[in-house]
């Protein structure tokens, strides 16, 4: 007889799913519909910071298909990574950290917006084809944008630069818009309507005209002009807290062990925390290096099985330790870090108060081992 040999058996850990964000296009879609609801202003739906961890282009996609106007992101490279995806809709690039391919601006028809005499003497020097331009005034926050008492000058150059730039938009972005409290916006609406005036008694125009982001769309329609830029908003966060948009993210992951324990077991670095009873601990494969943040208040809980779980002793770079009480969950038990169902399923705004923070925060600290995909 043959001796066979047979091949160890392939390892289960592949079996285990890797930490995962599934984003959401409808609740993105929603989203864009409940600002359509809200305003009659064009909408831009603002994919930065990789659509707020989302995934820009799936984001884009999903706020395009749901109706929104137009694009927004922080520097060029991030508005071609859109047009290489196939987004045809008009893009505005603000921040510009490392300066403007004017050349490669024009060529992808991504408009560029301008916050000082400075980048606008640049910005002319290096166009070639004619640059779309957007002037950003500083209507508050010191944070970029050009002051109103330099607008002449920003005019005196723009007029010199017409042929190299197109004027096509005024900017300007709320301080305070969070508060939502339309006195806390007044005074930037009026420095925007000065400043919009100013550029076209100087010929331009016709002018798109935006202000308002998220919070300002949803609470303040004295904010709109003619745009209303969409970020927080679309993945399902109101900074104002006056709407409950839908959450576009569920941040999944596995119990990569569990064991039984006796009272009395420290759980964690430094053994911060140590079991008043016999109960069940289960590690789940996340920690601060994939977003879950590291100061947490007590109540700071994830989904297994249809329950809340508390996390106990501290956060590690790769792993979390749940309390589980009676139960025990074999290695490989889904959990969801966050998502949209509500009940037991934490929401980005729970894990945001249980680390002191805001939603935006805990979306874009999302690691970039955790896998994106589409849900
Ligand atoms: C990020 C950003 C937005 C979007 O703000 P949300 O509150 O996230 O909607 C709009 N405008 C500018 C200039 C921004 O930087």
């Amino acid at each position: 007889m043959t001796a066979v040999l047979i091949a160890p058996e392939r390892t289960r850990l592949s079996l285990l799913s890797a930490p995962t964000l599934a984003t959401l296009p409808d609740a993105v879609g929603e989203n864009v519909h409940r600002v359509r609801a809200a305003t009659d202003a064009r909408i831009m739906a603002v994919v930065k910071a990789d659509g707020y961890g989302h995934g820009a282009v799936t984001v884009a996609r999903a706020a395009v298909d749901a109706g929104a106007e137009w694009l927004g992101v922080t520097d060029v490279a991030e508005a071609v990574a859109l047009r290489d995806a196939g987004l045809a809709v008009p893009i505005l690039s603000w921040l510009n950290p490392a300066g403007v391919d004017a050349a490669e601006a024009a060529a992808h028809r991504v408009d560029i917006a301008v916050g000082s005499v400075e980048e606008l003497r640049d910005l002319i020097a290096d166009a070639g084809a004619p640059v779309r331009v957007h002037l950003h005034l500083d209507t508050g926050m010191s944070r970029g944008g050009s002051p109103f008492e330099e607008w002449p000058e920003l005019l005196r150059v723009a007029r010199q630069g017409r042929g190299r730039i197109e004027v096509v938009g005024v900017m300007g972005h709320l301080p305070r818009a969070d508060e939502g409290d339309p006195r806390a916006n007044a005074a930037a609406v009026l420095r925007m309507r000065q400043a919009r005036d100013a550029v076209l008694r100087e010929g331009f125009g016709p002018l798109l005209v935006h202000l308002a982001a998220t919070s300002g769309a949803l609470t303040d329609p004295a904010t709109h002009f003619g745009m209303v830029r969409i970020g927080a908003g679309l993945v399902g966060i109101d900074p104002s807290e006056t709407e409950t948009l839908d959450g576009a993210g569920r941040f999944t992951a596995s119990v990569v062990h569990s064991a039984a324990v006796p009272a009395g077991t420290p759980v964690g670095y430094g053994g911060t925390y140590v079991t008043a009873s016999a109960t069940h601990l289960s590690v789940v494969g996340v920690g601060y290096a994939d977003g879950i943040p590291r100061d947490l208040a007590a109540g700071a809980s994830v989904e297994i099985c249809g329950a809340r779980h508390p996390l106990v002793g501290r956060v590690s770079m790769d792993q979390i330790v749940v309390d589980t009480g009676a139960a025990q969950f074999p290695r490989g038990t889904a959990v969801t870090v966050f998502g949209p169902e509500g009940g037991a399923v934490p929401s980005v705004q729970e894990w945001a108060r249980w680390a002191g923070t805001i939603p935006h925060t805990i979306v874009t600290g999302i690691g970039t081992r955790v896998q994106r995909s589409i849900a």
